[in-house]
């Protein structure tokens, strides 16, 4: 009998037919191989519909490869005994002694160094393939990075737009500035957002079901709701999801990419991410639609370049920032935060309606917007003192977009400022005033964002006043940051003391909040 020549692992976001270890793949000498395992979804409590996503994409791409006439070697949950990746990989390396194992770049640090160590064990070559989903290949960023003190994204953007001439002429970018957040950025008035455009829905197949069935019976422990599960898990249904953001949403975009809403999860935002990570999207076509949108004059340059930025921009500059970090990114706690996640992250169960809205989102849809994960729930935390890492896992398991690449560089930088200031250039925080003109949560809150002491004093009010006095001596005279600091050296005598005080009941009674 001859040797299996090459094993060819395809993980759950790798689900582009073009991905690069697919690239020469023989149906008559080489093996796919894709598993379902529960620890993916246990070693950080993984939501239900986060699970769901990839297992019935991955369901529908073996189904595809297999209807091309490829052999897969798919495990399905609950179909074996393997309790990890490592574990089933072995048993398979064990069955079919490969010649060679190939895999494009996993999305995890971790995965990575467990290929690695399973491939070694096993005394079988492993090669890892560049991931061609991504437009700047990681030793493009390592050469951009190096030498930097302060990579900012906004350098690492602009560099982008000229190097793939997007949105760019031959004087310099369109519209003749780099961006437009002066049009952006609105708020709602008192009337909200009126009638949006409901985004399309994909109906759960048969394939779909089996894979929400197979949560319901081997993960009921997790978090999170499958009922209003409709998330797209094919590629075709992810070009309609995109279609449909660039017909029905990307003009709104721009104007109120950061507002929030009462009972309005998706506003005018694109609901891409999670089938952009699993690779079911390529990021240049959806790039390359929002950018004709604009040429076609169905949406303003404001909104197009806002998001252009956020593709080519941000989530670029997150995933180079996160190959080059790790794993050093994972263990970065610069401001000393030490307090556990409260308890109200894990069930949306707090009188703080902004949490309570933010979280009850996220546990019935595994999704918020950016905003609501920055200046929401990553606020609270980096206000209160979550420990970085504890914060980290429940974003790592919260979100159906959730892979670690894109969501650890988000917290531990963006977010918690873990990192020193090395992402960021400043930490993001701010009062309950912020929330407030933001949103409408406060109307419906029993606190009071103006106030930072007393009974019906706001939680982040209190504490971002207690955060001002707590790091004052590590951003008090630095350049982004020492307004604030000057408007609490501007407060009544005994201001500081009295936060620190509130602050300290708060955090005794975080329980009961
Ligand atoms: P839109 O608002 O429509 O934005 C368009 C696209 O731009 C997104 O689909 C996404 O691909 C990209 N994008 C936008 N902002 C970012 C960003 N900051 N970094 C990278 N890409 C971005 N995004 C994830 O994809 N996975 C995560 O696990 C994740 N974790 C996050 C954790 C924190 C603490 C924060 C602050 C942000 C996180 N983000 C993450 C970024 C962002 O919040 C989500 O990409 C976005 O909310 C997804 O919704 P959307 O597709 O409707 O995005
Ligand atoms: Fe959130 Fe404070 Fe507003 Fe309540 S008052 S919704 S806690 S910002």
């Amino acid at each position: 009998m001859t040797r299996l020549r090459n094993l060819v692992l395809v993980l759950g976001d790798q689900l582009n037919t073009d991905s690069s270890a697919l690239r020469g793949f023989d149906p008559g000498r080489d093996l796919l191989w894709m598993a379902e395992v529960a620890a993916e979804s246990t070693h950080v409590p993984s939501h239900k519909a986060r699970t769901a996503l990839f297992l019935a994409a991955m369901r529908h791409f073996r189904d595809d490869r297999r209807n091309a006439g490829w052999t897969v070697n798919y495990r399905e949950l609950g179909e074996h005994e393997h309790p990890d990746l490592a574990a089933a990989l072995s048993a398979t390396l064990d069955d079919h002694s490969p010649e060679r194992i190939i895999v494009t770049q996993p999305g995890e640090w971790r995965v990575l160094a467990m290929l690695r160590d399973t491939a070694k064990a096993a005394d079988i070559p492993l090669e890892v393939r560049e991931d061609k989903h991504f437009l700047v290949a990681l030793i493009t960023f390592s050469t951009w990075l190096k030498g930097r003190k302060a990579p900012r994204m906004e350098h690492f953007y602009r560099w982008q737009r000229a190097e793939t001439g997007i949105l760019m002429t031959d004087e310099g970018p369109e519209g003749g500035h780099w961006n437009f957040d002066s049009e952006n950025r609105h708020r709602f008035d008192s009337q909200g957002p009126g009638m949006l455009p409901a985004p399309v829905s994909f109906e759960p197949d048969e394939i779909t079901r089996g894979a929400l069935d197979a949560v319901r019976e081997h993960l009921p422990a997790n978090p999170g709701q499958l009922d209003h599960f409709d998330w797209p898990v094919t590629r075709e249904q992810a070009l309609c999801a995109l279609d449909d953001f660039i017909t029905h949403r990307l003009a709104a975009f721009g104007p109120y990419q950061d507002a929030m809403w009462t009972g309005e999860p998706w506003l005018y935002h694109s609901r891409l991410s999670a089938a952009l990570n699993l690779k079911l999207l390529d990021p240049r076509e959806v790039i390359d639609a929002s950018v004709s949108a604009y040429r076609d004059k169905q949406a303003p340059l404001a909104s197009v370049e806002g998001f252009v930025r956020q593709v080519l921009g941000w989530r670029e500059y997150v995933r180079g920032l996160y190959w080059n970090r790790m794993p050093e990114f994972a263990e970065a706690n610069a401001l000393g935060a030490e307090w556990d996640l409260p308890a109200f992250y894990w069930t949306g169960e707090t009188d703080m309606r902004c949490l309570a809205e933010s979280i009850g989102q996220t546990l019935e849809y595994g999704y918020a917007h950016h905003i609501q994960r920055l200046m929401i729930t990553g606020l609270f935390s980096l206000l209160y003192g979550v420990r970085p890492e504890a914060i980290h896992q429940w974003y790592l398991g919260i979100y159906v977009d959730a892979v670690e690449w894109v969501e650890l560089p988000n917290t531990v930088g963006m977010s918690q400022y873990a990192d020193g200031g090395f992402l960021a250039s400043k930490p993001y925080v701010a009062s309950g005033r912020y929330i407030q003109r933001m949103s409408n949560y406060c109307e419906h809150c029993p606190f009071d964002p103006t106030k930072a002491t007393g009974e019906r004093a706001c939680p982040f009010t209190t504490l971002y006043w207690d955060f001002l006095v707590r790091h004052k001596d590590r951003f008090g005279r630095h350049p982004r940051t020492a307004l604030m600091w000057r408007n609490l050296e501007r407060k009544p005598e005994g201001f500081a003391d009295r936060v620190t005080t509130a602050a300290g009941h708060l955090r005794e009674k975080i329980a009961a909040l």
